[in-house]
């Protein structure tokens, strides 16, 4: 077996960069150029056709049969041109990744012939199996069908010869299947409320667009490598493995020289990104090594989500290309940095206004610190859902570890705003009301600078940081789907702008000021949520303890955390933003469980084989040369002396035999706690189950396979080490 590592560290070894043809043209001639945006409408329909379809997708309204048919006929002329033979609805079920079922456009014409169909049926509607995706009893409930229909809002694209159209997945009974349903709703609630608030500033807001900029991290490791490591293939990490003697401690790898193979790499995917229009822009190395990071300019959320999906499996696919695996997991090596997504987020309106940046004047600084109180007080008061929203069985091992966000949700807000927010929360005058609202504005928040960058905005170690111009959530994983954070976010902010609107309204109404009214409010808001402000270091144990004293949600056991979304306000907040009924509520959580469950069942057997069929073996083998040895050492050498030279290998054999010992019980152990969990019918309480008698065990085990590891003949060890992982390239 240590034959097929060492062979495969050659392969890795001795691979050379594979050089990317770059396009002759310039990237402004091919970015998009597999989209069929608004310049190919132009293009491939008729001018009315075209003027109605811009008109439902600016106003965001249903297209009809007939507009639908001119529609089809074009994007499926733009297909062919380009050699497109298949369609698909590609939609976001609530597994990881993307779902599509591919359909040619040949139809049989029932004469022998066949010929290119496409209608504005097909485009808008498509029924895909829904009892093959996670529902959550929704079709026990129900019926068992689904369907998918057209997100006009979201480009059509042409990925590997087929045409892909952008949509949502929902049960014949109306529940969404999906993760594109529900965030489409909750932008559309914050685009409501939102716009309510402006227009208290700017009568002429008309809409308000949530903008999303995610910067995804990975892994990449040689596929040679890759296929050695049974864990890295079935469960997207290591789950043994000794710290290389080499780790990230010179931080020489963050910024530093990209390596070539990667290059190429990264090249090749620009390019494709670029094809498909995704606008990625940086690139560079992150903290660990082989760790790297790519990030686009920011979107509408709705779209830079969809582009997030489209990069993760673009990714997949280049990466084969140049003979390496992308590892989205969170956690693909212990010791070592995880991999998150930041989910760069914002508001602004369609006249222009970034709402969280702050303004020249008094005036546009009571909009900005209006809209950040409002952020505030929606984080505060679902600090437990946000995180429940960015929670998962892989994120599990990022968050809380020694260099991720902790599991508790606090904003930073960096030394300028905190001032500004001091300033209006302290004084404890109940006259408030009686204070011209303009002199106090002029004192308080006039000040604000337009850049509100210092040093303390590096702050890493917050989940949930305001950046400047936007508010960075840092706590998503790399592998998630950003609809998750996006949907609980932006619901939870379109909620507390509409109590914000309707308090200001109230107070209008009893006579108070306009301008006062909103002070008024933004210093209750910023009151009530000053638990939430924390700028100090989130990775200490000191935070942990004031974090449990204020109130905030440090649940730590990810099947718990989910509870956060049956909470009667939670329940409350979804029904209000119209974004889930309690209906499907339930069912996503049963999902959650069941997908919690499964992904740490899988890693308990694939450790269990691991550990007792390629480890154990391998570490008694060794631990029988080293006896052989004794005994030809005792043979040899009068006693006295033997005992002498063979004390060590004693030693070592008998720390091998606890280590085996240990390894044997607990692996035994393991498989009956998971026959005892899988008993259990409640899929909430099997999820704990796994989560309180199975993640402990996985890591014990490993504790002893490690030390093995350090012990037995590096030739005979069987799979890759982590040297050998992280830095071949
Ligand atoms: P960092 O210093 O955090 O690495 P980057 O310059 O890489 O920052 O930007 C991170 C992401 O934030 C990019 O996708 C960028 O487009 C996005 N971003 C910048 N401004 C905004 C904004 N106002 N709203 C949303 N995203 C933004
Ligand atoms: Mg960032």
């Amino acid at each position: 077996m240590s034959h097929l590592r060492f062979k495969e560290v050659e392969v890795a070894f001795n691979r050379t960069p594979v050089k990317v043809e770059i396009p002759k043209e310039a990237p402004s001639q091919y970015f998009a150029k597999y989209v069929f945006n608004r310049k190919k409408m132009y293009e491939y329909l008729p001018k009315s056709t075209y003027d109605a379809l811009i008109r439902a997708i600016d106003n965001k309204e249903p297209l009809n049969r007939e507009l639908a048919d001119d529609v089809a006929a074009g994007m499926k002329q733009w297909a062919l041109d380009n050699g497109v033979t298949h369609y698909t609805h590609w939609f976001h079920p609530l597994t990881d990744g993307t779902a599509e079922k591919h359909d040619s456009f040949v139809e049989h014409d029932g004469k022998g012939g066949v010929m290119e169909e496409f209608s504005g049926k097909l485009l808008m509607q498509q029924e895909p199996d829904a009892s093959s995706f996670p529902n959550g009893g929704i079709r026990n409930t129900f019926e068992a069908r689904g369907y998918s229909a057209w997100d006009i809002s979201s480009p059509a694209f042409i990925h590997d010869n087929t045409l892909c159209i952008p949509t949502i997945f929902i049960a014949y009974s109306g529940e969404s299947l999906d993760y594109k349903t529900p965030l489409l709703r909750a932008l559309n609630s914050v685009d409501r409320a939102g716009t309510a608030v402006a227009q208290m500033f700017d009568p002429a807001v008309k809409h308000v667009t949530s903008n999303l900029g995610w910067e995804q991290e990975y892994f990449l490791v040689d596929e040679a490598l890759y296929a050695a490591r049974p864990d890295l293939a079935l469960t997207g990490r290591t789950l043994l493995g000794h710290e290389s003697a080499k780790n990230q401690q010179l931080e020489d790898h963050y910024f530093g020289a990209i390596p070539m193979r990667v290059e190429e790499f990264m090249l090749d995917l620009e390019i494709e990104a670029h094809k498909l229009g995704i606008p990625v822009k940086t690139r560079h190395n992150e903290v660990a090594p082989n760790q790297f990071e790519l990030a686009p300019v920011y979107e509408e959320t709705n779209l830079a989500n969809d582009h997030n999906l489209l990069l993760m499996s673009v990714m997949a696919q280049v990466a084969r290309r140049h003979h390496f695996r992308v590892l989205l997991h969170e956690k693909p090596f212990a010791g070592i940095n995880g991999s998150g997504k930041h989910n760069n987020w914002s508001l602004g309106t369609d006249t222009g206004t970034q709402l969280f940046k702050p303004g020249k004047n008094a005036k546009e600084n009571l909009q900005f610190i209006t809209f950040v109180s409002c952020v505030m007080s929606a984080v505060h008061r679902y600090n437990g859902l946000l995180k429940a929203s960015i929670s998962s069985a892989t994120n599990a091992h990022r968050l809380g570890a020694n260099e991720a966000p902790p599991a508790i949700i606090s904003m930073f807000m960096g030394s300028q705003l905190s001032k500004v927010i001091d300033s209006l929360v302290s004084d404890d005058k109940d006259d408030n009301l009686n204070i011209n609202a303009k002199e106090e504005l002029n004192l308080k928040v006039s000040q604000i600078p337009e850049i509100l960058l210092d040093n303390t905005d590096r702050n890493r170690t917050s989940p949930f940081a305001f950046t400047g111009n936007r508010f960075e959530f840092r706590a998503v994983g790399s592998s998630a789907n950003c609809a998750s954070a996006m949907i609980a976010l932006n619901a939870a902010v379109a909620e507390q702008l509409y109590e914000f609107k309707d308090v200001v309204d109230a107070l209008v109404a009893n006579g108070m000021e306009l301008n006062d009214a909103i002070l008024y409010q933004v210093k209750v808001f910023l009151k009530q949520s000053r638990s939430i402000h924390f700028d100090g270091n989130g990775y200490s144990d000191d935070w942990k303890q004031e974090a449990a004293k204020r109130g905030l949600d440090c649940e730590t056991s990810v099947p718990k955390i989910f509870d956060s979304y049956l909470e009667p306000k939670a329940i409350e907040l979804f029904k209000r933003t119209g974004v889930f009924t309690q209906v499907e509520l339930e069912a996503r959580n049963e999902v959650k469980w069941e997908i919690y469950t499964k992904k740490v069942q899988i890693e308990a057997r694939v450790f269990g084989d691991l550990a007792l069929n390629h480890i154990v073996p391998v570490a008694t083998r060794y631990m029988s040369l080293l006896l052989d040895n004794v005994y030809k050492i005792k043979n040899l050498f009068p006693q006295e002396k033997s005992e002498i030279i063979a004390s060590q290998d004693l030693a070592m054999i008998e720390k091998m035999s606890e280590h085996l010992l240990f390894i044997k019980d607990k692996v035994n152990e393991m498989v009956e706690n998971r026959k005892a969990a899988n008993q259990i019918d409640s899929m909430r309480e099997r999820a704990i189950a796994y989560h309180d008698t199975i993640v402990p065990l996985l890591d014990e085990i490993r504790y002893h396979v490690d030390k093995l590891e350090l012990m037995v003949d590096d030739e005979m060890w069987p799979l890759p080490k982590y040297r050998e992982l992280l830095f071949i390239r």
